[in-house]
């Protein structure tokens, strides 16, 4: 089955001062899996785009997104919150990753391709409607979702965020909307440090305590997820995609491996087959640690055009 791969050479310009782990590093270890499994031959590449201001204010507001522009610096960093930083490819960078996702949407509801795996960054998912955080400014995954709705009639959107932080921006988006079902497992307690006390028919996050391994995932996965999914009977669904619950990762103490990223897929594409023509839409968030991170990005990529 056809996947795209989306990113763009910006995403690689990006950076958060010496020694931040959100760096562009991150992107290379990917690439350089990609081509040592052969994975690279699997795949259809794609340039991504920059998001139009009008596909941002589907999720965030006009004040907040105007802020990042604002934020830009001509040179040198500037400091968005204590670990979120802007250089001057910062903002460019943003909007290539949003951008990224809005391609992948049009590309898999055209039948293009059947599913997409965005390699961007900064990545997504802390970004809440007004606020950027956590390594966060634009939430690429809500642009994705929304344009989808909006340019497709999606009504019933999932999205499963396997990242080991909770994605809050993600919940803060979509938290009034029944057309989005949010599935996720997350340690806790840990950053961003919310989600687990959520009480929603369309939130389902499942907290892990630390030193969990693959084992408890797979049975939050089976026990929660899957039945919300089945019921909820999606039309199209994306992936929240961290890799830093991996044993390898020190950002967290969650203990999964490469087959469990592996595993997690296979349970996400199966709904997809079930449910949606095995549409799955994927984009980067977290993992910090880069050889378990290009090893478990290309286990992820291959179940996805698996079934
Ligand atoms: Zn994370």
């Amino acid at each position: 089955m056809s996947i795209a791969l989306i990113t763009h050479a910006a995403c690689e310009l990006h950076d958060m001062g010496r020694g931040h782990p959100e760096c562009a590093e991150r992107l290379r270890a990917i690439e350089q899996q990609l081509k040592a499994s052969g994975v690279d031959k699997l795949v259809t590449r794609y340039e991504a785009p920059t998001v139009t201001r009008e596909q941002l204010l589907r999720v965030h507001t006009e004040d907040y997104v105007q802020s990042v522009f604002d934020a830009s610096p001509q040179r040198g960093y500037r400091y968005f919150d204590d670990d979120t930083v802007l250089n001057p490819h910062t903002l460019p960078a943003a909007l290539h990753a949003a951008g990224a996702l809005v391609l992948a949407v049009d590309l898999v509801m055209q039948n293009q391709v059947n599913s997409a795996f965005c390699s961007v960054r900064p990545p997504g998912h802390h970004a809440t409607r007004s606020r950027g955080t956590g390594f966060c400014f634009f939430n690429n995954v809500a642009v994705g979702v929304a344009h989808a709705m909006q340019m497709y009639g999606l009504e019933r959107v999932a999205i499963a965020d396997f990242d080991v932080h909770h994605g809050n921006g993600t919940e803060d988006i979509f938290q009034h909307d029944e057309r989005v079902l949010l599935c996720s497992t997350f340690q806790h307690p840990f950053y961003p440090y919310c989600g687990a006390d959520t009480r929603s028919t369309h939130v389902v996050n499942v907290p892990l305590p630390a030193m969990s391994n693959g084992a408890a995932m797979r049975e939050a996965v089976n026990h929660y997820w899957l039945p919300a999914m089945q019921a909820f009977k999606p039309q199209l669904i994306f992936c929240s995609a961290g890799f830093d619950a991996h044993a390898d990762d020190d950002m967290s103490r969650l203990l999964w491996q490469d087959e469990d990223y592996a595993w997690v897929t296979t349970a996400i594409k199966t709904v997809a087959t079930e449910f949606c023509n095995g549409r799955v839409i994927s984009t980067l968030e977290g993992g910090y640690d880069l050889p378990s991170l290009g090893r478990s990005v290309v286990a992820h990529i291959r179940r996805l055009g698996e079934l």
